[in-house]
């Protein structure tokens, strides 16, 4: 496995006429190491990341990305893309290399009429649901409103909708994007369409994207949603429950299980707080009265010590999980899809579940299937829609203290699960090297991404990503 390099060798030249050249050209704002804005402007989500940026080109409009791209080429700079910065390795900043930020470009123009939205790349997930839940419409997207849509929707876009909606991808209409050779250049189903299923998928290996197209569903405003919390000792019976039910469920309805220490929140009981739980938490986009019929088996079963699963505005529920996963504290994560919650599979995670010692440390597994399983593999670079379930094995810890021994906890679970994973969703990797991206694609599709990335970045400029390297010329 090799580890990519994050910066050193891609420092910006000392060139005083590009420098000015970009000065003048550039609408937004330039931050300098030394700027009062510089720390704030370089953090990114993950606080285990720290790296510090020879410049960061805050973008203001679609012509700034083209003068930060051309500037970079001209100078040889290592480039990070910056969308809500949440990547899990931290690869929207780099080290003495050029950050291209879109955070301040965050406009969203909907068209409810003709049920789209235009948004711009900065945007966040929470801005997306604002601007469209006012009509009662949504974009299928993830599950912590301050996750960035630009990172997660080039990745795939996995969320409470997607059995409903399918991905995000799978609602997107078209992109316009910089290319590596500072060209802005549009992709939709029919202009430049192989670039169109390339950004579906193959992050931000393509291009710059500055502005997103989505198509918009109905979607609540009020829907049914929320956590059912059981103790961790139901969880063997639970989760063999759950395999059956959750395989019977309507396309309404998606759900995760989330195994964790009970939070210290005022609505569970004080006496659970710091208590192992487990709980299933559920969402389903449709009518409030028919949720009633299919969430009912899960409410009975065994004796949950809270049941919030409950009628309540999309746009709350999409927030549930944001204090959980706020920006700053440490994250390590191991990701993969499993084919089904097996005997096997269960008991391992049952046991490492019970091993959680951090009070913050919380794993996702999430349910598959849907609207999103149905569509063709081959439609998008995005692979894996036939999963069962994925996992997101994170271990979290407040600052460095204990935080060795939460990515010995996510190492030693994931590897216990390797004889099950099927594959891995790139959005979830951390650094792991070009084998597990080919892993995330298949050798096949790994090829034909290969191909795409020869034709539109033949000397693997954005290379600060889930690489694609470009075939030879
Ligand atoms: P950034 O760090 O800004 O960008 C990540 C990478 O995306 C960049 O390195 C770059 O390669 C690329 N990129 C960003 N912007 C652009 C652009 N404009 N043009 C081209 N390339 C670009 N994923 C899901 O599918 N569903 C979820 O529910 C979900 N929840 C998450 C919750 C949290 C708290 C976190 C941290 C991550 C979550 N993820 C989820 C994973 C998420 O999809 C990825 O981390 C994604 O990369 C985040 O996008 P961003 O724009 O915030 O990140």
């Amino acid at each position: 496995m090799t580890a990519l390099d994050t910066g050193g060798s891609g420092r910006i030249a000392a060139d005083e006429p590009a420098i000015r050249a970009l000065e003048h050209a550039f609408r937004g704002e330039l931050v300098r190491p030394g700027d009062h804005t510089y720390d704030r402007a370089r953090r990114v989500w993950n606080g285990s990341i720290d790296r510090r940026p020879g410049m960061i080109a805050r973008a203001a409009h679609a012509d700034d990305v083209v003068a930060a791209v051309r500037f970079a080429r001209r100078s040889n700079a290592m480039v990070a893309v910056r969308g809500g910065g949440h990547s899990f390795p931290g690869y929207s900043v780099c080290d003495d290399g050029l950050v291209i930020d879109l955070s301040a470009m965050n406009g969203i123009r909907v068209d409810p009429e003709a049920r789209t939205a235009r948004v711009q790349a900065g945007a966040l997930l929470g801005d997306l649901d604002r601007a469209t839940q006012q009509y009662g419409l949504a974009v299928p997207s993830g599950i912590v409103t301050h996750t960035g849509v630009a990172g997660l929707t080039l990745g795939g876009g996995l969320g409470w909708l997607m059995r409903k909606y399918g991905l995000s991808i799978d609602q997107l209409l078209a992109v316009q994007l910089v290319t590596a050779d500072a060209e802005a250049v549009a992709a939709s189903a029919t202009e430049n369409p192989d670039l169109f299923w390339g950004v579906r998928g193959g992050g931000g290996n393509f291009g710059i994207v500055t502005e997103f197209e989505f198509r918009l569903n109905p979607v609540g405003p009020i829907v049914v949603a929320g956590p059912i919390f059981w103790p961790m000792s139901e969880s063997p019976k639970l989760l063999r429950f759950y395999r059956d039910w959750s395989n019977e469920a309507p396309d309404e309805l998606m759900t995760l299980v989330v195994h964790r220490r009970a939070p210290a929140v005022p609505y569970l009981p004080s006496g659970v707080h710091g208590q192992p739980v487990v709980a299933v938490i559920s969402c389903y986009a449709g009518p409030v009265d028919d949720a009633e019929t299919v969430l009912q088996p899960l409410r009975r079963f065994g004796s949950p010590i809270l049941d919030l699963c409950a009628p309540r505005p999309f746009i709350e529920h999409q927030a549930m999980f944001d204090l959980s996963y706020p920006p700053g504290w440490l994250y390590y994560v191991r990701s993969s899809d499993v084919a089904s919650l097996s005997d096997e599979v269960i008991d391992i995670t049952v046991d490492h579940a019970a091993r959680i010692v951090s009070p913050l440390t919380a794993f996702p597994i999430w349910q598959g299937g849907g609207a999103a399983a149905r569509i063709a593999d081959e439609d998008t670079a995005f692979s894996g829609r036939t999963k069962g379930n994925t996992f997101n094995i994170t271990g979290i810890a407040a600052d460095v203290s204990g935080f060795a021994l939460e990515r010995e906890w996510v190492r030693g679970f994931w590897g216990e699960l390797a004889p099950f994973h099927t594959g891995v969703y790139t959005n979830f990797l951390m650094d792991e090297g070009d084998d597990r991206v080919r892993q995330a694609y298949g050798e096949q599709k790994y090829q034909r991404l290969r191909a795409l990335k020869r034709t539109w970045d033949p000397d693997n400029f954005f290379r600060l990503n889930q690489n694609i390297s470009p075939l030879p010329a």
